[in-house]
């Protein structure tokens, strides 16, 4: 059978990745003396975890409290990524006077702007997003009172009497962002909708939707733990498109992709161009 695989032009690596990724890098490279150390994983990608662990940069629980942020070593240089972290934790370590390494996406502040004015208005913040992901943690924390909204049916237990913000987490998918929002504007018509879903999630949604209408199976790569790529992947199989969600390239046989001819090929936003070209060169091995 004559096979074709189609790459979309937005997979991969998103801008507020590779910033958190070079400033990593730049650190390992121009001063290695300092222990770099990431506040969590610095993206939810195994191999490019493993590759800045061989270069020295060590990870660190997401949820240091007081006391073991107390007994860091004084040369440490802590690197936040790319979801940032909540108020209290950069309160913490600016009070231990440890050097902090900001890899916080500017979309991922550009979202805290609008809780921290919210909260100066004494308005309310509902946030549309996975309850317990660090980005949403994080923006919470920037909130005086706040929700976290996962779904349509949640909305029905939220109560408000005065205007409220509504964001969302940069990397939801937008039809949840329709319907969860059509639903809180129906119940309280003075709710204030902000659409914080940021471009490289839109792009990489829209773009995976329009190869499954073209293409007769999705390859979706991208870590386990990454909430991007596993929305990449629920888009493409809520399209009905047979969908294989790749986590392990390097492990990973591409025996199950022999009944289709047309191969949609799309990766998160925390993957790398390593991976992606690995996945690619296995599926070409079965042209
Ligand atoms: S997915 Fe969007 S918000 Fe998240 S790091 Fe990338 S650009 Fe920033």
């Amino acid at each position: 059978m004559e096979r074709e695989i189609i790459v979309a032009r937005e997979a991969g690596f998103c801008a507020g990745v590779k910033r958190a990724v070079q400033l990593a890098n730049d650190s390992l490279e121009k001063e290695p003396t300092k222990a770099l150390c990431s506040l969590g994983p610095l993206i939810h990608n195994p191999s490019v975890i493993e590759a800045l662990g061989k270069k020295g940069m060590s990870v660190l629980s997401s949820s240091l409290g007081e006391e073991e942020i107390k007994k860091l070593p004084k040369n440490a240089k802590l690197l936040v990524r790319a979801h940032g972290v909540p108020k209290e934790q950069y309160a913490l370590l600016k009070d231990n006077a440890l050097d902090i390494l900001d890899g916080t996406c500017p979309h991922v502040i550009a979202i805290r702007r609008i809780i921290e004015r919210a909260a100066e208005e004494g308005e309310p913040v509902v946030i549309l997003g996975d309850k317990g992901h660090a980005e949403v943690t994080g923006l919470m924390s920037f909130a005086k009172e706040g929700t976290v909204v996962s779904s349509v049916e949640e909305v029905a237990s939220l109560n408000f009497t005065k205007p409220f913000t509504v964001v969302c987490q940069s990397t939801l998918d937008s039809s949840t962002f329709e319907a969860v929002t059509k639903a809180i504007l129906d119940k309280f018509p003075f709710a204030k909708i902000r659409n914080t879903r940021c471009q490289a999630t839109e792009k990489r949604q829209k773009e995976a939707l329009s190869l499954c209408e073209t293409c007769d199976a999705m390859v979706v790569i991208g870590g386990i733990g990454s909430a991007n790529s596993n929305r990449l992947a629920e888009i493409c199989r809520g399209s009905g498109k047979a969908t294989f969600f790749v986590t392990d390239p390097a492990n990973w046989e591409p025996k199950e992709l022999t009944p289709y001819r047309r191969i949609g090929v799309t990766a998160g936003a925390s993957t790398p161009q390593s991976d992606i070209d690995l996945i690619l060169a296995k599926l070409k091995s079965l042209i």
